[in-house]
Order: structure tokens, then sequence, then C-alpha cells
């Protein structure tokens, strides 16, 4: 579905990502994981057009896209969702997905509907609906910013670090929505830290160390790795002990 060629991104001098090669199969859960600093969100931000890469391409569907603006991009499938929540803070909860829910359509039969429905199904508390987003908090927000991404009516859908500060139930009840969105339809490429989630959740993993990928497998493949353990995990994971 989705193929990065030999793609490089430079800020001022750092090379955040050097020729990575990669890829996302259709209907797939696909993990990225890495130390800080590696290129995990830049990789992101490059697929869905918040960067150009500075060399290499990126194709989706058989189409190059590495030149396409975001908005482009959206239209063609790809939504993102925010390592730093982003929303429009005098927005309310609702409005803020419903303007997911009216992208890149001339005629939308009711974004209202839509928007209640997917709040509902991410989680926000019915009275939060009619809240402004600055009033929310940073784990409500997350929870908008996943429906207004849900509301584009994503093919591929990108979440970077979507369960950071979640408790355990929290993350739990995450887990199952990926799972869930994923069931539907969408593809999903994930960012994440918690090598129990990237595990029980991915169907590959792929890992970023420098702004290069140094490994790519199924994820037992990827924990058995001298070379990941080395660099990222510094234990072997250990599967059925921490699932
Ligand atoms: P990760 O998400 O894996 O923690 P990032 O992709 O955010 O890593 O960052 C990779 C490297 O690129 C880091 O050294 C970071 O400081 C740098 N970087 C990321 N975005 C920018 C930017 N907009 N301007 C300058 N440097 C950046
Ligand atoms: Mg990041």
């Amino acid at each position: 579905m989705l193929r990065c060629i030999d793609v490089s991104k430079e800020f001022g001098g750092l090379k955040a990502l050097r020729d990575v090669n990669f890829t996302v199969k259709n209907g797939e859960i696909t993990g990225l994981v890495g130390p800080n600093g590696s290129g995990k969100s830049t990789l992101l931000n490059v697929i869905s057009g918040v960067y150009k890469p500075d060399s290499g391409k990126i194709e989706f569907l058989n189409e190059d896209i590495s030149k396409l603006p975001p908005h482009q991009i959206c239209y063609r499938g790809i939504t993102k969702t925010s390592q730093t929540v982003q929303s429009f803070p005098d927005m309310t909860a609702l409005q803020n997905v419903q303007l997911g829910a009216l992208f890149g359509r001339k005629t939308e039969t009711n974004p209202n509907d839509r928007a209640t429905e997917l709040l509902g199904f991410v989680g926000l508390d019915k009275d939060k609906f009619n809240v402004p987003a600055k009033k929310l908090n940073v784990i409500e927000l997350r929870r908008v910013q996943l429906a207004r991404a849900l509301a584009t009516s994503p093919k591929l859908l990108l979440l970077d670090e979507l369960l950071t500060g979640l408790t355990p139930k929290e993350s739990d009840e995450a887990i199952a929505l990926v799972k869930c969105i994923n069931k539907q339809g969408v593809t999903v490429l994930i960012v994440e830290h918690i090598m129990r989630v990237i595990m029980g959740l991915c169907d590959r993993v792929a890992v970023l160390h420098h702004g290069e990928k140094i490994c790519e497998g199924k994820p037992r493949e990827v924990c058995n790795d001298e070379n990941v353990i080395n660099v990222y995990l510094g234990k072997k994971f250990c599967f059925d002990e921490e699932l």
C-alpha cells in the first residue's frame, strides 16, 4: 500500500532520515519503534506531507505522493494523528471532528451525526462533546484528534504515540480501539514506545536508529535481533511473560 524508497530528510545538517526503505502492507498494523530522536515522527511527517523528503520517493497505492501537500495526501486516504496534540482550540470537540467529516467533500449528508458517532466510538464522555477544545485535557484531546482523523475516512491511519500518558486500563482500551479500527478495513502505521503494545498489536515492526532502518520483520524476529536489543530494547523482550 505504501512504499518509502531511499527517503532522506535533513534538518540543518542533522540527518533525521537516511535512505529509509520501508513498506506498509494493505490491511496490516505496522509498528514503528526506535529510541527518542531516531526519526519516527519525521518519517510519519514525510509520509503525510508535513515535510517534503530531501531525496527519495514515497508511493501510496502506486502513485508518487512525495511532492504533494498534506491536504492532497489526506484526500488520497492518509491521515495522521500528531505526537503533540493539535486542535482548533475555540471550536468544540464535536466541531473539531465535523471538520474531518467535511474534509474534501462538497456535500456530506450529516457531518454532525458522523462526528457524534465517532466521538462515542473513541470514548469521549458525552458531556464533553460541546466543550471547546481548549478546555479539554490532553487525553480527551487525543480522543478528539483520533475521531477527527477517522472522520476523513482514511485508508491508511498514521498514529504517533497515541497511548502516551494513558493508564494501563486506558491503554488496553486504546489497543482494542486500534484493533477495531483495523478490522473495519483501515491499515495502521503506529509509533509506540511500549513494547507490550507493539508486540500485541502489530503484524510487522520496523526499527529506526539515528534515522536508519536497522531491522524490519515480525515482532518476534525483531525482538530477537541482536542489533535491536543493543540499541533499543536493552534486554531480550520476553513475549510470554510480558504480554
Ligand atoms: P522521534 O520521533 O523518533 O523521537 P523525530 O523524528 O522527532 O524523532 O526527530 C528526529 C531528529 O530530527 C531529532 O534529532 C530531532 O531533534 C530532529 N528534528 C525533528 N523535527 C525537526 C524540525 N522540525 N527541525 C529541526 N530538527 C528536527
Ligand atoms: Mg516522535
